[in-house]
C-alpha cells in the first residue's frame, strides 16, 4: 500500500511522526509527503531518515501563494531545483476557490501555478494537483501547458469533469473521504482502475472522528474501491502499487 499524499511534517502528524512511521512500515510500502516552503527542509529530512519509504512532493499551497513575494517564490523554486534529485513530484500546487474568492488574488494564484506548473516540467516530475472548487480551470490549464503526468489529488468535482480529466490521460486521486462523498464513489466505481491513485491527505480527513487522520488509513479506500467495484482487496491493492510506480516512474516493491 502507498499513501501517494499526506504531510507528515505538518502539525497534527509531525508530533507523533516517528512513531506512525514506525506502525506504518509494518503495513506499507511507501509514503509521498508533501513539504511546503515552510516545512520543505523537515521534509527533506525525514525522507532521508527513511530511505525508500518516505518520499518527498514539494509544492506551495494556493492558500499560501497569497501571502508570497516574487522574491519569495523565486528562492523556493531554486530550493526545490538545488534539491531535484531528493523529490519524487511536484506539488501539491493548484487553484482553489472555495477560500480564495477575490479575482485579483485568483490572478495571481493562476500565475504562480504556471510558474510551478513550468518547473515540474523542467524538471521532468509529476505534478500532484490542489483543485478545490477550480477543477475545471486547472484542468484547462495543465492541458494548455502541454501537462504529461499529472493527478487530480482529493478530487471531489463531478463525474463528467472526471472523465475529461481520466480522457486527457491523467490521475485521479481518491482519499479517506471516499465513503462519505456521492463524487468519489462514483469515480472509484466507474472510472478505468489504471488511472486512479489512493491517498489520505493526513493529517487532515480523519475517517475516524477526534482522531488525526494516518497513512495507514489509506486501506480503507483500497477496501471502498474493492467493494464498489466488486473486486478482492488484493487485487486492488496490486493494481494501485502498479498505478504508482508508474505515475512516480519508481519501483516501490
Ligand atoms: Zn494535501
Amino acid at each position: 500500500m502507498i499513501d501517494t499524499h499526506c504531510h507528515l511534517t505538518y502539525k497534527g502528524l509531525k508530533e507523533n511522526c516517528q512513531q506512525i512511521l514506525e506502525d506504518a512500515r509494518k503495513e506499507m510500502k511507501a509514503i509521498i509527503t508533501c513539504g511546503f516552503p515552510e516545512d520543505a527542509d523537515d521534509a527533506l529530512a525525514l525522507s532521508e531518515q527513511y530511505p525508500g519509504f518516505v518520499y518527498v512532493s514539494l509544492g506551495i499551497h494556493p492558500t499560501d501563494v497569497i501571502e508570497m513575494s516574487d522574491d519569495d517564490i523565486e528562492k523556493y523554486s531554486k530550493f526545490i531545483e538545488r534539491n531535484k534529485r531528493k523529490i519524487i513530484a511536484i506539488g501539491e500546487i493548484g487553484l482553489d476557490y472555495h477560500w480564495i474568492t477575490d479575482e485579483k488574488q485568483k490572478q495571481r494564484t493562476k500565475e504562480i501555478f504556471l510558474f510551478f506548473l513550468n518547473l515540474a516540467k523542467e524538471l521532468d516530475k509529476p505534478i500532484i494537483l490542489h483543485s478545490r472548487k477550480a477543477e475545471e480551470d486547472v484542468l484547462k490549464l495543465v492541458i494548455q501547458e502541454d501537462v504529461k503526468i499529472a493527478t487530480f489529488h482529493s478530487y471531489t468535482g463531478n463525474i463528467t469533469l472526471a472523465r475529461k480529466i481520466i480522457e486527457e490521460g491523467f490521475f485521479i486521486s481518491l482519499n479517506t473521504n471516499l465513503p462519505n462523498s456521492k463524487n468519489a464513489k462514483k469515480i472509484a466505481k466507474a472510472l478505468p482502475l489504471e488511472q486512479l491513485l489512493t491517498e489520505t491527505d493526513a493529517p487532515f480527513l480523519s475517517p475516524y472522528p477526534g482522531k488525526v487522520n494516518v497513512p495507514q488509513n489509506v486501506k480503507l479506500v483500497i477496501e471502498n474501491i474493492a467493494k464498489l467495484r466488486q473486486m478482492q482487496i488484493e487485487e486492488v491493492k496490486e493494481a494501485i502499487l502498479e498505478n504508482c510506480e508508474s505515475f512516480f516512474n519508481t519501483k516501490f516493491s
